[in-house]
């Protein structure tokens, strides 16, 4: 695998900055199925945990299933997808729901959420403090997006932190706008390979509203008492 154009774009000449580096997605649907791609073809391994079916709604957003995974556990077919993608990649799925119980799961360089459940956010949130690993949770729905990065150690403040200004309602409400799905795997992709890279990551708190057209850029700051961050 060529990464020659990434490296350079990244100012750096170590070709195996990526090897053996590990990222965890919470949720297979645009946001998390894309970043999984994308991994994977930069030689990273993934973490995949996902419960649910591929549904035919889900279609015009996603990068990674085709018409004939429509209905089948999306855990699965995206082992099958990316292993066509990349012969070499270690990928590892789980059809499973997170709970505190399992949280053991997510052990790895970096999570992602992309599940939109505040129940979810909160054990990947929590776990991701206690274990010390890199955090981003990404929600979308309708036309509006947030990005949360913690790096646990680092200036600013966790998911429970960032409160009700990470909340962008659910899909079932509404709707999903397709195109900010992309939009929003290339801002937690940018932050995976950055991070990875050893580059300075935004740990600010990225709001995207796609009408009117709208991206700002907040400090989250961590809130004295916080159960999760607070030292
Ligand atoms: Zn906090």
């Amino acid at each position: 695998m060529d990464l020659s154009l990434c490296l350079q774009s990244l100012q750096t000449t170590d070709e195996n900055i990526f090897k053996d580096k590990t990222v965890t997605i919470l949720g297979l649907g645009g946001v998390g199925s894309r970043v999984a791609s994308m991994l994977v073809r930069h030689g990273i391994n993934v973490r995949l945990i996902d419960k649910e079916r591929f549904y035919e709604r889900e279609f015009p957003r996603q990068s990674l299933f085709r018409e004939e995974d429509i209905s089948k556990f999306k855990a699965k077919q995206a082992k099958k997808l990316l292993e066509q993608l990349d012969s070499n990649a270690i990928i590892k799925t789980f059809h499973e729901e997170l709970t505190k119980d399992n949280a053991f799961l997510l052990k790895s360089d970096v999570i992602v959420d992309t599940t939109n459940s505040p129940k979810i956010t909160a054990i990947s949130n929590e776990y991701a403090q206690q274990e010390q690993v890199a955090y981003i949770s990404s929600n979308c729905a309708g036309m509006t997006a947030t990005m949360l990065t913690y790096i646990p150690g680092k200036v600013g403040g966790c998911a429970n932190c960032a409160g009700d200004a990470h909340n962008v309602g659910t899909i079932k409400k509404n709707g999903m706008f397709s195109p900010l799905s992309d939009l929003m795997a290339g801002l937690v992709g940018s932050q995976i390979l950055h991070y990875l890279a050893g580059k300075e990551v935004n740990n600010q708190l990225i709001s995207v509203n796609l009408e009117p057209y709208n991206i700002t850029s907040t400090k989250v700051e961590s809130i004295k008492g916080c159960p999760v961050c607070s030292p």
